[in-house]
């Protein structure tokens, strides 16, 4: 707490006055949070501040309304008897004998300023100012700014050092759409906002930085929803002469700090699994371990199934446990929602008691006639299954059975937001290249300067889609947090690369040459991470929209209801920068 001398034009803070505060005379500063009339010249005036709330016994307060700004010099009491709110941190004291003075009148606020009441977004966002009084914002906002200093306090602790580098910029590797910014003495010409400082920090690594960091903001113009802004700010960093184990150590301690920051909760440990196995298990590559629910593969169970409908390559089912008495149209919605995500259809069956008596159960289903005996028992074993529990299953070929079934699995099982013990996981030995594109070329998985696993070199040519890289992820209660890698430093390499991509040199000198000459002039073997602090601390504070912890967020269409922007122009500007605006080019 800061000392009295600290505190400006007051002696204390609203929130902080308790029952040994009785007797001193206090000036206090803020906001009227509400004016109750108690008789012909009394009302009480709650006054809040940034810490909280205090009860002033005010005489003769007419002029004083909701919101006004006012400063109140008084002397603190207990309350009368019968009289304490124990719900107020404040509530076992008043401030009473007071003199108001009025600092700035205010119109009634737009909504009200307390968190009971849910104001509607686009209201909320066109006063913000009034909305970051309340606590919630006001909680928010300053947990991520301890979230965001334990990081600075871990990044220096482990020797690295905080380097700012430019927002106007050229296009960097991570392949969103760009913000462009026209030059005005280059008619013509444009800077690019970074996507992030990808380029920069290894270009920071050739000039012998060794360790990097910043609390980076990058720029992506892409559609916006619940966990995506255009602008938006990570961790990023960068280490020479490391590997994976090291960036992966850098990062946990980071992070570590961080929430131990944020939560009183013990420090969580941190899991880690291959991607391979994260695909396996939970049907994507940024799992949700606070629940079970992990998939089975019936593969062996139906090996010679007469059913077509699970007949193929992969066939992946789901426990839901308790859920065997779902209705027909929750079930027929499941089977609409699994199409929805790409899958011929779903096969489900509720769980029964009978059978042979030994497996515990029988399969109820619309398809269970074409299954025999040992495979219903089959089915019902793999999945762990008991009478009363609903059973799931998808046959298609591998990623894609596992992908709806991992859908299915938040869908019916994922618990809210931050609710539970935290569960953070590392996931390793990422695919290189993500498929095969329209052009026949593999798709990198992550950007073209990840480096692959060595092990698989040999297949880089001949089987691109087996190679693994030296990527990794961290992940947050099924949020992706942050990717990294161990970068190639080499420009032999970098060319191999580029040419299995499909990039040719032409391209890569006019995008990426000045990281290549660099390159020329000496690289240590180097690699980093960047981890998105917008929706780790949405985490953190059990928020499910990022919007609840960026003070002046962009609506989802990508407007700022409170400025106006984006906005025209005027005709001199447009001038000045060489630009004149016409109608849109027909969508591409
Ligand atoms: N630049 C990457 C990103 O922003 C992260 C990294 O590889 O360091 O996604």
């Amino acid at each position: 707490m800061a000392t009295p001398a600290a505190l400006g034009m007051r002696t204390d803070y609203c929130g902080t006055l308790r029952a040994s505060d009785a007797g001193r005379q206090v000036r206090l500063c803020g906001w009227v949070a509400s004016r109750r009339e108690h008789g012909e010249h009394l009302a009480f005036v709650d006054l809040r501040d940034h810490t909280g709330v205090v009860q002033c016994v005010v005489d003769h307060a007419h002029d004083v309304r909701t919101e006004y700004v006012i400063a109140v010099a008084g002397t603190v009491r207990p309350r009368p008897e019968g009289t304490v709110n124990p719900a107020l941190a404040t509530g076992e004291v008043e401030v009473g004998d007071c003199q108001v003075e009025i600092l700035a009148a205010a119109d009634p606020p737009p909504f009200p300023v307390t968190d009971r009441i849910d104001a509607d977004e686009a209201l909320r966002l066109r006063h913000r100012y009034v909305d970051l009084r309340r606590d919630r914002m006001q909680a928010n906002l300053r947990m991520r700014a301890r979230v965001n200093a334990a990081i600075r306090t871990a990044m220096d602790r482990q020797g690295f050092t905080e380097v700012e580098t430019p927002l106007l910029w050229t296009p960097t590797p991570e392949g969103s759409r760009e913000f462009a910014v026209p030059s005005r003495r280059q008619h013509g010409s444009f800077y690019v906002l970074p996507q992030s400082p990808q380029i920069a920090k290894q270009l920071l690594m050739v000039g012998e930085l060794d360790r990097y960091y910043q609390l980076a903001r990058c720029l992506r113009d892409e559609d916006l929803r619940a966990d995506r802004q255009f602008e938006f700010t990570q961790l990023d960093l960068e280490a020479s002469f490391v590997g994976q184990e090291d960036v992966i150590g850098f990062v946990s301690e980071a992070v570590l700090e961080a929430d131990a920051a944020a939560t009183a909760r013990p420090r969580p440990s941190m899991d880690r699994i291959t991607w391979a196995e994260a695909m396996d298990r939970y049907g994507t590559d940024k799992p949700d371990l606070r629940f079970g629910m992990e998939l089975v593969d019936l593969g062996p169970v139906l090996a010679g199934t007469e059913l077509k409908a699970l007949q193929a390559a992969s066939v992946k089912a789901l426990r839901v446990p308790g859920q065997g008495g779902l209705g027909r149209s929750r079930l027929d919605a499941l089977v609409e929602r699994a199409k929805g995500l790409g899958a011929k259809g779903l096969v489900w069956a509720r769980v029964v008691a009978g059978g042979d008596g030994a497996s515990g159960g029988a399969l109820e289903s619309p398809v269970s006639r074409f299954l025999s005996d040992d495979e219903q028992t089959g089915i019902i074993a793999a999945a762990g299954a008991a009478p009363g529990d609903l059973v799931l299953a998808v046959a298609d070929e591998h990623r894609r059975a596992c992908s709806v079934m991992g859908q299915l699995r938040l869908d019916l099982g994922r618990p809210p937001v931050g609710e539970g013990p935290p569960r953070y996981v590392w996931i390793v030995d990422f695919p290189l290249f993500d498929g095969i594109g329209d052009d026949g070329r593999p798709e990198a998985a992550h950007h073209p300067f990840t480096m692959p696993n060595p092990e698989d070199l040999p297949f880089l040519e001949s089987d691109p889609l087996r190679v693994r890289s030296l990527a990794y992820d961290l992940v947050l209660d099924g949020w992706e947090l942050g990717s990294g890698s161990i970068r190639v430093h080499r420009v032999d390499m970098q060319r191999r690369i580029f040419a299995a991509l499909g990039i040719d040199e032409e391209q890569a000198q006019s995008r990426f040459g000045f990281l290549l000459d660099a390159f020329r002039f000496g690289a240590p073997p180097h690699g980093g991470f960047a981890l998105g602090i917008d929706r780790f601390v949405a985490v953190l504070a059990r928020e499910e929209n990022i919007r609840e912890v960026i003070a002046f967020p962009k609506t989802q269409s990508g407007a700022d209801p409170m400025t106006g922007a984006p906005k025209a122009l005027d005709r001199q500007a447009m001038a000045e920068l060489g630009i004149r605006s016409g109608p849109a080019p027909p969508a591409r």
